[in-house]
């Protein structure tokens, strides 16, 4: 599986995350059949959004969340600790020409709107905290910049964020994909943050070194050049999303018996589609029967 690390060097003052996510790009755009443009933006959102989760701790759950006024109209990304990533477009279709260096126009997809992050914590276990949100508004729509203006502005951490997918034009349509974020903590000298942005200003682009088999340690040493670091954590990461027939049962049990008697009355079955996988679920007459037969489904008459 694909691989998150995180770390720290030039005596802790300096901390970073990277991680290859051509697989988690490739499925994602496999199950929400995203145009190329599309598929760009939401594979650096989904890496963005794993670098960000690189410290989520058990019960934590990290969300990133745009909302704009580009013919995307919005894209959603939610991580775990468990290098789960999960994501999806409100508009997966809108395409634009490329811009004129050749670049895909995700800015162009997105348009003006507002990045949002959301930490949550205990959600999983009922201990749910009040989450923190901090937002920003995007000021580029090429998402490594509105994920570095977050991070200096709403976290008061200045990072150099790299963020890359390439496309290719048969399947899967993903030809790389990954991402480093590199942090200066406080106590970071001047001269080091010198030679990093120096190190990156000069590297060749990151899906450049993915698309050759680079590993997500590939991509620090190419963001810090001669810099020693320390990987302190390592994690597998995949696109995967908590949805499961199951869930999908309990959620149509929750509309109530007389709309499941409906439901198998007139539509003999219904079907369940995950807002964030797109993964289609169908519940025959059978299963909606063993609901009404369980007795499991409330009575919502007087519910409303
Ligand atoms: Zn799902």
């Amino acid at each position: 599986m694909e691989k998150l690390i995180n770390g720290t060097a030039a005596a802790g003052t300096v901390r970073f995350m990277a991680a290859i996510t051509t697989e988690i790009a490739r499925e994602a755009v496999r199950r929400h059949q995203t145009s190329p443009t599309v598929s760009a933006a939401l594979g650096r959102v989904l890496t963005g959004t794993l670098l960000l989760g690189a410290s989520l701790k058990e019960f934590d759950r990290l969300t990133v969340k745009i909302e704009c006024d580009g013919a995307v109209k919005g894209i959603t990304a939610e991580a775990d600790m468990h290098g789960r990533v999960r994501g999806y477009v409100k508009n997966p279709h809108p395409e634009l020409p490329p811009k004129e260096n050749g670049k895909f126009d995700v800015s162009g997809v997105i348009g003006d709107g507002t990045f949002y992050v959301i930490r949550e914590s205990g959600y999983e276990i009922g201990l749910h905290r009040e989450p923190y949100v901090g937002s920003v508004p995007l000021v580029s729509g090429e998402i490594a910049e509105d994920f570095a203006y977050y991070l200096a502005k709403s976290e008061q951490i200045p990072s150099a964020v790299l963020l890359g997918v390439l496309l290719q034009n048969q399947e899967p349509f993903v030809a790389a994909s990954g991402g480093v974020i590199i942090q200066m903590m406080p106590g970071a000298n001047e001269h080091i943050i010198t030679m990093i942005e120096d190190t990156i200003r000069h590297a060749p682009h990151i899906t450049t070194v993915i698309k050759d088999g680079a590993t997500a340690e590939d991509l620090v040493k190419l963001a810090l050049g001669e810099i020693d670091f320390e990987i302190l954590e390592e994690r597998a990461v995949e696109f995967k999303c908590n949805c499961s027939f199951d869930r999908a049962v309990s959620l149509i049990s929750s509309l109530g018996r007389a709309e499941v008697a409906a439901m198998l009355r007139e539509d003999k079955g219904a079907t369940m589609t995950c807002g964030f996988c797109n993964e289609i679920y169908t519940l025959d007459e059978r299963d909606l029967q063993k609901m009404l037969d369980a007795e499991k489904v409330e009575d919502k008459v007087n519910a409303t």
